[in-house]
């Protein structure tokens, strides 16, 4: 292990070497991340960005598009892009990959073109199907050189997300990562077997996942914040020079549970993400189409909400309140 740099976060700069290219002080690349041929003998290349400031610091990796529908990251990753223009890294070295899973960015689809989720398939194989290849070439080319990953998504189709920020459940480090990007709401997740989160775990290297807005679509309040959050932890690491604005105070949550339709019908959700509710208070109403029956959704508990169904009708026992428990 690395000393500590002076943001308390271990780091490996002294030698950037990412997909076999030494990257040296103030130097920037763009790097191909080179996974497969697709049957047309379309070779398919990942771009991968690489930005070293002039100073020893910490590896940040802004990481967009692992379920390729979900477009406010890559959006996200696109304007931190945009701003090192005008703003130089100051130390330490920024990766930004704004589309992992391009099959899917292509397709407007969460999975690759076999269904799959890469985010089931970590660390890989390089003999696998499709996603597993994408995974270890993630896992081996790029992950080895990165202290921090900020992995940017959305709700899946039909499901909105108030910004939050998820970091790995009894990992200190990746909390205090959470606690500086100072989101609206802050939610512990546990690891998922074969996910990325699970792969930098076992690495012991610090993972944050934001959620922010629903998939293929562009929700200006989930970019806004996540842009302010990555600011502020490049900010921390010494990446970019400058003050962070004042901390709100994120709401922190212990857990959450889904509440479900009573009923098949229409769905009209009362209450929005973000909103503080109490318990047995009014959340939305499920009504058939005929005007003969009607319920009312209600809070189980009193918590927060982090994620609202946006779908016209449901059936019985789908998810339409994400609620977190607080
Ligand atoms: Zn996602």
């Amino acid at each position: 292990m690395n000393p500590p740099s002076q943001s308390g976060i271990p780091n490996r700069c002294t030698l950037v070497n990412i997909l076999g290219t030494s990257v040296k002080p103030g130097e920037r690349h763009v790097l191909d991340l080179q996974v497969a041929r697709l049957y047309t003998r379309t070779s398919v290349e990942i771009p991968v960005v690489v930005q070293r400031g002039v100073e020893e610091g910490p590896v940040l990796l802004l990481l967009a598009g692992v379920h390729g529908d979900e477009v406010n990251g890559i959006d996200t990753v696109r304007r931190v892009l945009d701003e090192l223009r005008e703003r130089p890294l100051v130390q330490g070295t920024l990766v930004a990959i704004p589309v992992l899973n391009v099959f899917g960015f292509l397709a407007m689809k969460r999975e690759l073109p076999d269904g799959r989720d890469l985010n089931r398939f970590f660390p890989g194989a390089a003999n696998g199907s499709l996603a597993s290849r994408l995974a270890h070439a993630l896992v081996t080319e790029v992950l080895p050189a990165v202290d921090v990953v900020i992995d940017l998504h959305s709700g899946a189709d039909q499901r909105y997300n108030h910004p939050h920020l998820r970091y790995t459940e009894l990992d200190a480090a990746s909390l205090r990562i959470a606690e500086i990007f100072d989101p609206p709401l802050i939610l512990p997740s546990p690891i998922r077997q074969r996910s990325i989160r699970a792969h930098m775990n076992q690495q012991g290297r610090s993972y944050v996942l934001f959620e922010g807005g629903k998939a293929r679509s562009i929700d200006e309040d989930s970019i806004r914040e996540a842009h302010r959050g990555i600011t502020r932890v490049m900010e921390h690491l010494g990446l970019w020079s400058g003050n962070s604005d004042t901390t709100r105070g994120a709401s922190y949550l212990t857990g959450s549970k889904w509440v479900r339709s009573p009923m098949a019908g229409l769905f009209h959700p009362i209450m929005e993400g973000g909103s503080k509710v109490e318990k047995g208070m009014v959340l939305g109403l499920v009504a058939d189409p005929y005007g003969d029956q009607r319920k009312h959704v209600k809070a189980p508990f009193t918590g927060q909400i982090i994620g609202v169904n946006t779908s016209p009708v449901v059936n019985q026992g789908d998810a339409l309140f994400h609620l977190g428990l607080m």
